[in-house]
């Protein structure tokens, strides 16, 4: 039991922005709504199955604190991994389990956070990223934001609203849009080339591995103060891009960005033997990329619910 929870830790942490991260781009995009977006989606987490849940732990009771409701919303999806009332569908032998009052499926989804758009340095053979994804979820939620709750539907905005929030904030994590491929990688089972699974596979020291390392780039310490105060540092980044709303623009971006930062310790793989040595350079330097993105993700998100939900 132990170890299984370790492993569900462990797990968790690989998957996306840690809590903060999630938390401190849907704070930042909160702050941004407009009066009429804001009453749309504090009525939508409202009426979420699992508000309990959202609004636990709240400071200062329910109504000071939807927007404490709102940010954990954004981590949701990462929350559900660890919850034994959904399952992960991506297994082949998956069971599903019993569908809960208010929702309309209890699938992890755990493919919609990312998209694994490969890139290679030395010739090797890529794998085309799959669907679904988090490209394609994004583009598929968007429009049905907008539209009136339907409890117990897949296209109920009610449930998928934290979707959008989580996967807007997944999507700027570089590690999210991009895998490298290189030529001594191969999946031992069949001998091709192997994606390092954004980061997964690459050791660093004093980290997981590399996704991990970026995961928690802007900070670990999940109280509702540091998290606050992660939301003013991002606040004050303007980011020149922050009108660009096509997701698409987005996955070039974080391509773009593994291509030339992320990856720029070099041409190893990071085995277990060998993990990376980062930089301090390096480390200040992916803070400030860190928090540029999320301010990114922030800024677009509010742009896409006041465009949905504010007019
Ligand atoms: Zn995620």
């Amino acid at each position: 039991m132990k170890t299984a929870t370790l492993l569900l830790l462990i797990c968790t942490t690989l998957s996306a922005w840690n809590s903060v991260g999630h938390k401190a781009i849907a704070g930042l995009a909160y702050d941004l709504l407009n009066d009429k977006a804001r009453a749309r989606v504090d009525s939508l987490i409202r009426q979420h199955p699992d508000f309990a849940l959202l609004i636990g732990g709240a400071p200062g009771g329910q109504k000071a604190n939807i927007r404490h409701a709102f940010m954990k919303a954004a981590f949701w999806p990462d929350i559900i991994k660890g919850d034994l009332r959904f399952y992960d569908d991506g297994k082949r032998d998956a069971v599903g389990t019993e569908i809960k009052a208010g929702f309309p499926e209890m699938k992890q989804h755990r493919d919609w956070h990312y998209i694994n758009v490969p890139f290679s340095t030395d010739g090797t053979d890529t794998v085309n990223p799959r669907d679904p994804n988090v490209l394609s979820q994004i583009r598929w939620i968007r429009p049905l934001l907008a539209n009136e709750p339907s409890p117990g539907h897949v296209k109920d905005p009610v449930y998928l609203l934290p979707w959008f929030l989580h996967l807007v904030g997944d999507i700027h994590q570089p590690l999210h849009c991009a895998t490298r491929f290189k030529k001594d990688q191969v999946n031992p089972q069949t001998g091709k080339p192997w994606s390092d699974l954004g980061g997964n596979t690459v050791n660093v020291v004093g980290s997981y591995n590399l996704h991990a390392y970026w995961d928690d780039a802007l900070g670990i310490a999940d109280t509702g103060t540091f998290v606050n105060g992660v939301v003013k540092v991002m606040a004050k980044r303007t980011g020149s891009s922050a009108e660009t709303l096509d997701p698409s623009k987005w996955v070039e971006e974080g391509l773009e960005i593994s291509r030339s930062f992320v990856y720029s310790f070099g041409n190893e793989g990071g085995g277990k033997e060998n993990p990376i040595q980062l930089t301090d350079e390096y480390r200040v330097k992916s803070r400030q990329i860190a928090l540029d993105r999320a301010a990114l993700g922030a800024r677009r998100l509010a742009a896409i619910l006041n465009a949905e939900l504010g007019n």
